[in-house]
């Protein structure tokens, strides 16, 4: 099986790290003329990434002159490095990126930024390291960090230093990382790292995901042991978070205080995003599945497990409805709101309002229909088996497990959602602890009259 090894070495000048240089050695690529040999990601949803500079591509018989193309499948800008003759044997790919600094306009994240952050680094591996699609085999990360101050860590989602797997090197693209004062909390393969110690008590942010993963991991049936959280000091005024492969990134800032209370919900929406997902071609065709189960579940698994009471669940579903209902974007079909909802943030939200009630309502329909034997779980669980055993998961599996399931055909509820038509929360829903009443309310911007729900304990 070829190899390729990586090396990160970053550079620290007065108090920060002012670039990474970055080395690609593969023991075999073999590229012929005009095909790709790597590509970069530019911008991911609206999120620039580290623009390689200084790029070298040497094999051994010497310089691989290569040619520029960019391509743009929304919401991602490519740039595309294509060999203008054909490589022979080992290619050494080198470049080097300059981290970029923290957003301190505007709205936070999502969090793709390669940011400086207190003498560190953080961000994704997609927005600062090049992609060979075509390649796969024995992936090795090595840290190169004789150029830092003494003590310095590095890690990545994958593990803390050096570490080697086999597969694409997408799956390290998809990792979080951070280098240079990174501090943490860790237990075995958990771990909680950040760069600047916040006014709050982190480690009590740390054992509450903590918990919250194992209560998770027993929920979706997951025996794997990684999952790793970084967290961002937001300049922003507001913070927000963002999950990639077995771990996620979230922000605080300095405006609101954080608490355990502030951030489970939080923290507990960007952990679920770990576990349920249908393939999202085209873009935003099951976002509300993903964004849908990680709202339901972010209050759900907690409250079954006595994470939060009832009153904090109302608190977060009367949220969510107010949200939702008050959205002037609400009747953008799903597909109309991917195309706008990096422009237009109120469409981003709609995943997530019209994910989480058709759930719930799909939940209660399935319960009344096996009196009780099943429910929108025994779907959720199953899909997920699905994809463990290699599925492609579109739409179409979530309404026939529906049927298979429950018995009920929620196609026509199904269409609706997708559709942007209006429908109202079932009693029902949300484990049938509460009651829901329509209320009048006024629309979010244009403050023109319309229908929401006010939520009550039983
Ligand atoms: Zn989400």
């Amino acid at each position: 099986m070829s190899a390729c090894s990586i090396t990160l070495t970053p550079f620290a000048e007065a108090d920060e790290i002012s670039r990474v240089e970055i080395a690609y050695q593969f023991d075999e690529l073999n590229i012929p003329t005009g095909q790709e040999i790597f590509r970069a990601q530019l911008n991911t949803v609206s999120v620039p990434g580290a623009e390689p500079m200084d790029i070298s591509v040497r094999d051994e018989a010497g310089e691989v002159p290569f040619t520029l193309r960019e391509t743009n499948p929304y919401p991602i800008l490519y740039r595309h490095f294509d060999a203008a003759r054909d490589t022979q044997g080992a290619v050494v790919i080198r470049y080097t990126v300059q981290p970029c600094e923290r957003l301190s306009q505007g709205r936070h994240g999502p969090y793709f930024q390669f940011a400086k952050e207190n003498g560190g680094v953080s961000g994704p591996g997609l927005a600062f390291l090049v992609d060979a699609p075509s390649w796969q085999g024995d992936v090795s990360l090595h840290w190169d960090l004789s150029h830092l101050p003494a003590g310095s860590k590095g890690v990545c989602t994958w593990g803390e230093g050096d570490v080697s797997y086999q597969g694409e090197l997408d799956h390290l693209r998809q990792a979080y990382f951070a280098f240079g004062p990174v501090r943490s909390v860790t237990e075995g393969e958990f771990g909680f790292y950040w760069l600047t110690e916040p006014p709050f008590d982190v480690n009590e942010l740390a054992v509450f995901t903590r918990n919250l993963f194992g209560v998770m991991q027993r929920f979706f049936r997951d025996s794997q042991p990684v999952y790793r959280i970084f967290m961002r000091h937001d300049l922003t005024e507001s913070s927000g978070g963002t999950a990639l492969e077995r771990s996620y990134m979230f922000g605080w800032n300095s405006r609101q205080t954080v608490t355990v209370a502030e951030k489970q919900n939080l923290l507990a929406h960007e952990m679920v995003h770990n576990w349920p997902h249908l393939n999202d071609n085209p873009y935003g065709v099951t976002t509300w599945y993903a964004e849908g189960t990680a709202e339901y579940y972010s209050i759900m698994i907690p409250l079954r497990n006595g994470l939060i009471t009832k009153e904090q669940a109302l608190s977060e579903i009367q949220k969510r409805t107010d949200a939702y209902y008050t959205n002037p974007t609400r009747h953008l079909s799903n597909l109309e709101a991917a195309k706008i909802c990096w422009q237009d943030r109120r469409a981003q939200r709609l995943s997530y309002g019209r994910g989480v009630f058709f759930l719930a309502n799909t939940d209660a329909k399935i319960r009344r229909a096996t009196k009780g034997k099943a429910s929108v779980d025994d779907v959720v669980l199953d899909i997920l088996e699905q994809g463990r055993n290699g599925a492609t998961l579109g739409n179409e599996v979530f309404l026939e497990a529906v049927k298979r399931i429950g018995g009920i055909d929620v196609s026509g509820d199904w269409r609706a959602m997708h559709e942007g038509e209006d429908f109202a929360p079932d009693p029902d829903s949300f484990g049938s602890l509460f009651t829901v009443s329509e209320e009048k309310a006024r629309e979010a911007d244009t403050g023109k009259e319309t229908l929401s729900y006010r939520w009550a304990l039983r």
